[in-house]
């Protein structure tokens, strides 16, 4: 497709996401990677070098999602259930342990072009401990926008060796990779710093983390309050719940961005409120490993920002921004009602929320003049999106991530009429089959 002249994304449901309970039908202008023009139906004719049909489709800001593990990918579909000690302990580690180079690109490779395909354009991703450059070499060529840091380890009985390093050794390494990586292809990839959790990362380690982070201005990512057994085993060696420890380590503050808080009680709240730390909500992976229901309608009552995220494929089991919109738009009717959470605000939260999660919010998030051109073109024709009118009602609750059509970042056509232009998907294909059966033979079961 030719790249070089102005691109028009024509006559679709424009769904800015600047406000909720917006749109119109338009087209957009992309003019060198970014949002030139919003054209009302009727404001007059133009013509572009390129033009992608939005015809019975509704035009979005392309999904965000705030936490994923792509590397995780080849582990699909074998990892059920198991709640999340047991899985890290007895799969997912065991998994990571096993990886090698090329394996940590497949697993990318599929995660990528999953999340693209689904119109998910901007992810925080968690990586593991090694071969972490694979990752964004592969986020490079697919075109994904993609902020990720290699994960850090230093303590735990059960994590395999190979996963277990030295402080220091592991920080020099993280900042050796965020040297390389934080900034490239024009801005589109971007470092973070990724201790995993607080049960497997020494004081000094997360302290470390934190440090680090700081002297560069790169974002925290970690994982907290999951689960009840892990909040135990926190209390049991810190004596203090799991956010009043990350607190004193340094692992609270707008620069962080922490998945789950599933229980949290109206102390740690208050903590992540007045620090401004992020959440990123995966209502997906916390279903399925059985570890609870956030309160997100409390969470956002009190200030907090939160985001989405599909979290890992082995625990989700897919990275659908549909799937977690569609049930943070319907699980938090179990606590408060059916109006805790609407279509909207899980539309807002997997948009603008999760571009402001993500320090991004002046880039993406919205369809802007100016932004980056990171668009979802979702088709409206399918037989559970009619009839109705309300676009979110309608994705949100209606949509999935096979109504993808195109799918655009920083204008460049990523996806278009539903196939991955970067890539030969059943090239992708071979190499998942053979890199997983490699992996699958190298994992040790303890
Ligand atoms: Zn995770």
């Amino acid at each position: 497709m030719d790249m070089n002249g102005d691109l028009l994304i024509r006559g679709g449901t424009v769904v800015p996401m600047e406000r909720d309970r917006h749109w119109l039908e338009g087209d957009v202008l992309i003019r060198d990677g970014r949002i030139a023009d919003i054209l009302p139906l009727g404001s007059g004719t133009v013509t572009a070098e390129t033009e992608l049909d939005a015809r019975g489709a509704a035009v979005l800001p392309g999904f965000i999602q705030c936490h994923v593990h792509v590397i995780q990918s080849l582990l699909r579909h074998q990892a059920d259930g198991l709640t999340l000690l047991d899985w890290l302990q007895h799969r997912t580690l065991p998994y990571e342990a096993a990886l090698d180079g090329d394996g940590v690109a497949t697993a990318a490779e599929l995660g990528i072009a999953e999340l693209l395909a689904g119109g998910t354009t901007t992810v925080l991703d968690f990586g593991t401990t090694h071969h972490h450059d694979r990752v964004f070499e592969t986020a490079d060529h697919m075109g994904i926008r993609m902020i990720s840091g290699r994960t850090h380890m230093d303590i735990g009985d059960t994590t395999p060796d190979a996963l277990i390093e030295d402080a220091d050794t592991s920080l020099a390494d993280a900042e050796a990779i965020g040297i390389r990586w934080h900034g490239a292809a024009d801005g589109r990839l971007r470092y973070a710093v990724a201790p995993r959790f607080a049960l497997s990362c020494s004081r000094p380690l997360l302290e470390g983390c934190a440090g680090l982070a700081r002297n560069h201005g790169w974002l925290l990512h970690s994982h907290a309050a999951e689960n009840t057994d892990e909040i135990a085993a926190v209390r049991a060696a810190t004596g203090l719940s799991t956010i009043e420890y990350l607190e004193t380590v340094g692992l609270t503050g707008n620069d962080v961005v922490l998945a789950h808080g599933v229980h949290l009680d109206s102390t740690q709240v208050q903590i992540l409120a007045e620090t401004h730390t992020r959440i990123c909500h995966c209502p997906g992976a916390n279903l399925k490993l059985g570890s609870g229901i956030a309160d997100i309608p409390g969470l956002r009552t009190s200030g907090v920002l939160v985001g989405l995220g599909a979290d890992g494929p082995p625990c989700n089991n897919r990275l659908s921004a549909f799937h977690e919109m569609s049930l943070a738009a319907t699980l938090h009717g179990l606590r408060s009602g059916p109006t805790a959470l609407g279509a909207w605000e899980a539309l807002a939260m997997a948009t603008r929320d999760g571009a402001r999660v993500l320090h991004l919010a002046d880039q993406v998030g919205t369809i802007t003049r100016g932004k980056a051109a990171d668009l979802v073109v979702v088709s409206l024709e399918g037989w559970s999106m009619i009839p109705g009118e309300d676009p979110a009602s309608r994705i949100v609750h209606g949509g999935t991530a096979a109504d993808v059509r195109h799918v655009l970042v920083g204008g460049h056509p990523v996806v278009v009429d539903g196939r991955l232009q970067m890539v030969d998907p059943e090239a992708i294909r071979e190499r998942v089959i053979e890199a997983s059966l490699a992996t699958r033979s190298r994992m040790i079961q303890p």
